[in-house]
């Protein structure tokens, strides 16, 4: 009686099942698709309320339920990608056979566009808080041992806070802890853990109070949200990267990920746009890995450079562009990735498609 029943075949609509031990309830998604991975489920369990939201390309489908009884705090999931099925292990907390698996709660079983499902958040404690630059910090936040949230590459959450007694919400893009071109293991942060680089403006509304916070704190994290998809960088063989300030952010997993996972990759080549030498994130980090990686090459371009000869002096132009966008061989599969202040970014979308490449070729972030 738990499961909606498939009667068609061409039926997509995902299904549910659930059954248990004397010790544990598990829970089934029949998602009916293929090539699922683990960043595609997101679980949630909150004062006895189990949330499971499955990212089905651009659709979403939720299961929701009010648990008949307590579990445990901490939560398997399981992923068979090849059939499209996930299984989330629940443990008991009283060994008592359950009846049915919950009361269904708002939206459950509803299988609706990402979009429309509109941001669900949990509360995630501040660990450690250390210093990138004058004004940038690392922050890292643990997430609930009942909380299953794995954040893409190139996708950024939202935090939320509550200033002089109004909601604000503000996107950041979680970063790796290092730049690695050894990024073979997967680090025991991951997962578990969310680390994000974030700039404090003195005059600012949202980031100053997010500096206020002590180690210890919580604060709302939200799903992940963004456009952009492996598969843009999966055969690619020139990548190219415009980063402004912290626009660095998501060029930092990006890199991680093609440097060790796209086989088919020559070169990778990070322009990175600051004021002055001393907001350069990740300096040294990013020499070093230009070190190891033959493939990796970083420019630095200052727009208010403090001293004479550090670096190339500028902002982002048509002709810096031309030079520095330059295929490795005739037809190679490029990407460029654009990432910085709205009127950046806007530029050298511009520039790019004026120096003639496509739509395809060319990303962006933004939110
Ligand atoms: P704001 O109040 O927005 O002010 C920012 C600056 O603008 C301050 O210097 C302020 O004095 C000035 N300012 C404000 N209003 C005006 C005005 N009307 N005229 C002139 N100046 C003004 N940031 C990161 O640090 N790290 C990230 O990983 C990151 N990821 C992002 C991902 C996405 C998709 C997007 C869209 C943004 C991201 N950002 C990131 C930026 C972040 O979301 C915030 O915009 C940033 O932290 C500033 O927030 P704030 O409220 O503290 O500052
Ligand atoms: P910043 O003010 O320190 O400027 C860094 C560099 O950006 C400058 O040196 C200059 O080269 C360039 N720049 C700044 N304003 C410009 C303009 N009007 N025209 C052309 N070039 C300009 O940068 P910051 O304070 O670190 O701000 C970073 C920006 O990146 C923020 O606006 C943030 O919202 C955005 N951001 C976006 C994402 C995303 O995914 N969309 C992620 C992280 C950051």
């Amino acid at each position: 009686k738990n499961k909606v029943l498939d009667t068609s075949s061409k039926d997509l609509t995902p299904s549910y099942d659930w059954f248990q031990t004397d010790h544990l309830v598990t829970v089934v998604i029949y998602t009916k698709q293929k090539g699922m991975n683990s960043e595609m489920v997101i679980v949630d369990h909150q004062d006895g309320r189990l949330r499971v939201d499955s990212i089905l390309r651009d659709y979403s489908y939720l299961l929701h339920i009010e648990l008949s009884y307590a579990v445990q705090e901490d939560i398997t999931v399981h992923i068979a990608e090849k059939v499209g099925k996930v299984e989330i292990v629940l443990k008991k907390k009283d060994n008592i056979p359950w009846s049915k698996l919950g009361q269904p709660l708002e939206s459950h079983s509803s299988f609706i566009k990402c979009t429309d499902r509109g941001l669900c958040y949990r509360r995630c404690k501040l660990i450690s808080k250390t210093e990138v630059t004058h004004d940038t910090k690392l922050f890292c936040l643990m997430l609930p041992q009942s909380t299953h949230l794995q954040v893409p590459v190139g996708h950024h959450v939202y935090l939320k806070q509550i200033i002089a007694g109004t909601e604000i919400v503000k996107p950041y893009t979680p970063v790796s802890c290092s730049l690695k071109s050894d990024f073979k293991e997967p680090s025991h942060y991951d997962g578990t853990h969310l680390i994000l680089m974030i700039k404090i403006y003195p005059n600012g509304l949202f980031t100053p109070e997010l500096d206020h916070l002590q180690i210890g704190d919580y604060i709302s994290v939200s799903n992940s949200e963004g456009s952009f998809k492996k598969s843009q960088v999966q055969t690619l063989e020139d990548l190219f990267l415009l980063a402004a300030g912290t626009g660095f952010t998501p060029m930092v997993k990006l890199l991680n990920y093609v440097l060790t996972n796209v086989c088919s990759l020559r070169t990778v080549k990070l322009m990175f746009f600051n004021k002055t030498e001393d907001d350069i994130l990740w300096r040294n980090q990013l020499e070093q890995l230009a070190l190891k990686d033959k493939r990796f090459e970083v420019q630095f371009i200052l727009s208010e450079p403090k001293k004479e000869g550090t670096g190339k002096q500028g902002k982002i132009s048509s002709s810096l562009l031309s030079e520095f966008v330059k295929r490795s061989k005739k037809d190679s599969k490029i990407l460029i990735c654009v990432c910085g202040p709205a009127p950046f970014t806007e530029q050298g979308i511009q520039f790019l498609q004026n120096l003639g490449y496509s739509k395809e070729e060319v990303h962006s972030f933004t939110a």
